[in-house]
């Protein structure tokens, strides 16, 4: 006689969409989670708001998931965005949309979130433990078989779903536990990496931190690779911080960076900052010009404030290698074109990225050819499923990883509990 007939690993955003699935099938189900509170990311993302889901078709979503989203079709096609949104709502949760389809609770708090999510998984019967640390998975027969705890209890059952998500984060319970498990059961991890994470630069100008503090809007950021080909541009905001660059641009950025500094083994990669994205580089050289003539007696330096932020501008200046005093009569415009060309392009060496811990999300993990993409069970074990982060699955911040994580717990846990009951003879 097994305890349990569908154990969930982890109660995250995946591991507790996993065991609401698995319950509302009427499996009988247990959820463990080492830490003392359940979805501890999840009450944090959305800068503490919780990034629900992303209200786009799922087409469209899996566009902003360039970490393998096309795996997710058939989990998006079973629970897609509009599912998670239905469900939050059937929960009593408002939701809202804000700009580019996030949807958040009307509360503007994730509490609200997780403690529906929770209460959803509690009222269905699902066993809850806290505190209880999963030491690793059992196997028998060449199927899942259970799990041993921290402590050395063994609990079974006859499908477990490992759900505890990448290594970012450590604090929030995360701390890369699945790895090793997955790869016991002869599953393949590919290379961990930081995603959504903050890039550093060397640069003389961030070295001495006189950029400290600034915050472009909507400017345009781009990574060049070493042949001096375009890999990426993205649109929004950036901040420059004592060590590099942050905000949601740099953000969207860094993983081309991370694959691109492995190619090169180290170095550097060129990252250009466009200031006015919406103009060409001749309408930036006539405008700021133009500036000029209008206070012909105005030194540059003054007249540029129009045009760009003030703490850029002595370094705009002296890579056009234009004197601050000049004033509109005595401009090069050889030089000034120069400048109009770091206005659309302005170089930044970027050196790496924070650490894995330091980022939003784990690039990497449990390869994706091992595994169902509609039901998320083991190719290789059978009764053994993975979701969320713990696959090699990730995508933009944006609401994009935790419909990733919901998608794929809810197909892992309406399939282990399929599985389970049909197991019941
Ligand atoms: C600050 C921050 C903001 C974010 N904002 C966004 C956003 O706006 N939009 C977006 O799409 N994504 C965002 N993300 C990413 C998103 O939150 C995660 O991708 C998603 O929540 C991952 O869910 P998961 O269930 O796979 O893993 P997790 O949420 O990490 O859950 C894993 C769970 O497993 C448990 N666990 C681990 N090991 C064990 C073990 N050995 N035994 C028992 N339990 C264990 C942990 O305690 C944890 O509760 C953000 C992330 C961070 C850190």
């Amino acid at each position: 006689m097994l305890d349990y007939e569908v154990i969930v690993i982890g109660g995250g955003s995946a591991g507790l969409m996993a065991a609401a699935a698995a319950g509302e099938r009427g499996a009988k189900v247990l959820l463990l989670d080492k830490g003392d509170k359940l979805g501890r990311k999840l009450g944090i993302s959305g800068g503490g708001r919780c990034n629900v889901t992303n209200n786009k078709e799922f087409d469209e979503l899996i566009k902003w998931i360039p970490g393998n989203g096309r795996f997710l079709y058939s989990a998006l096609s079973q629970f897609g965005s509009r599912d998670i949104i239905a469900f939050f709502e059937g929960l009593g949760i408002q939701l809202k949309e804000e700009d580019n389809g996030r949807m958040f609770p009307v509360s503007d708090k994730a509490k609200t979130v997780v403690d529906a999510l929770v209460g959803r998984v509690r009222s269905l019967g699902v066993e809850v433990r806290i505190n209880t640390p999963v030491e690793r998975i059992l196997y028998h027969d060449g199927q899942a078989a259970g799990v041993r705890l921290k402590d050395g209890k063994e609990i079974s059952a006859s499908c477990v779903i490992a759900a505890v998500g990448g290594k970012s984060v450590p604090k929030t319970g995360s701390t890369g536990d699945g790895y090793p498990w997955a790869e016991e059961a002869g599953h393949t991890i590919t290379k961990l990496f930081p995603t959504e994470v903050p890039l550093t630069s060397g640069a003389a100008f961030i070295q001495s931190k006189e950029l400290q503090g600034l915050s472009l809007r909507d400017i345009e950021l781009t990574v060049w690779n070493a042949k001096g080909k375009k890999l990426v541009t993205h649109v929004g905001d950036m901040l420059f911080t004592h060590f590099g660059l942050s905000g949601p641009a740099a953000l969207r950025c860094s993983q081309y960076v991370v694959k691109e500094l492995d190619k090169q083994a180290g170095g550097t990669v060129r990252v250009t900052v466009d200031l006015m994205p919406d103009r060409s580089a001749d309408d930036v050289y006539r405008e700021t010009l133009n500036l000029t003539a209008a206070e012909p007696k105005k030194a540059i330096k003054n007249v540029l404030k129009n045009a760009v932020p003030e703490k850029l501008i002595p370094l705009l200046l002296i890579r056009a290698e234009l004197d601050d005093m000049l004033t509109h009569d005595n401009i090069p415009k050889a030089k000034w074109t120069e400048l109009a060309k770091l206005i659309k392009a302005f170089p930044i060496p970027v050196n790496g990225t924070l650490s894995i811990e330091d980022a939003f999300v784990t690039g990497g993990g449990v390869h994706l050819k091992e595994v169902d993409p509609s039901t998320l069970e083991s190719k290789l074990t059978e009764g053994l499923y993975f979701c969320g982060e713990l696959l090699d699955i990730h995508g933009y911040t944006g609401g994009y990883n935790i419909t990733a994580a919901f998608s794929t717990g809810h197909a892992a846990g309406t399939s282990a509990a399929e599985r389970a009951i049909a197991l019941r003879g």
